[in-house]
């Protein structure tokens, strides 16, 4: 096999887009930045995606779409909830869009956001923003390389679109 194939253990670097069904550029690194790097095999990016790139080569372009199981999960309507606004933060006010990190009772944090505002009642939603979307990836294989030892014991890569630590 080429070393320019992606492979578990390569450190990939890609160019991509991530738009929804309605065509909205959800998020990119296409415009001036670097390529985004990841460790394949090592669960930095949505599994289904990985699983998309795997044995691509450097310079090519792959276009994959995954349904909402396979990004960010189906929304669940029990994630949305009233609270009153007492019981949010009061500065800076709340507004829709606005996220806050919270406990949940297991101990965990989550994050909610703001999505509605009427009066002194307040509508949180835990779900993440892109639940239930499909997903549309356009992305290109800017690179391949090996990943290092040190690379493979943190479980991601390192300079150049990766950590720096
Ligand atoms: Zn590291």
């Amino acid at each position: 096999m080429s070393a320019k194939v992606v492979a578990a253990g390569k450190v990939v670097g890609i160019y991509y887009t991530l738009k929804n069904a309605e065509g909205e550029v959800l998020d990119t690194n296409r415009r001036g930045g670097k390529p985004l790097a990841f460790l394949h095999g090592a669960g930095n990016i949505l599994p289904a995606l990985e699983s998309a790139l795997l044995g691509k080569q450097k310079d090519e372009r792959v276009l994959v779409e995954l349904e909402p199981a396979q990004g960010y999960g189906e929304r669940d309507e029990q994630a949305v909830r009233k609270v009153p606004r007492s019981s949010l933060p009061t500065e800076p006010p709340p507004e829709p869009g606005m996220q806050y990190s919270a406990s949940t009772p297991s101990g965990g944090k989550a994050v909610v956001r703001v999505l509605a505002i009427e009066g002194d009642e307040i509508t949180l939603d835990q779900n993440h923003p892109l639940a239930g979307a499909r997903l549309f990836f356009d992305v290109v294989i800017a690179g391949v390389r090996d990943a290092t030892d040190e690379e493979r014991q943190h479980g991601h890569p390192h300079g150049v679109g990766g950590h720096h630590h």
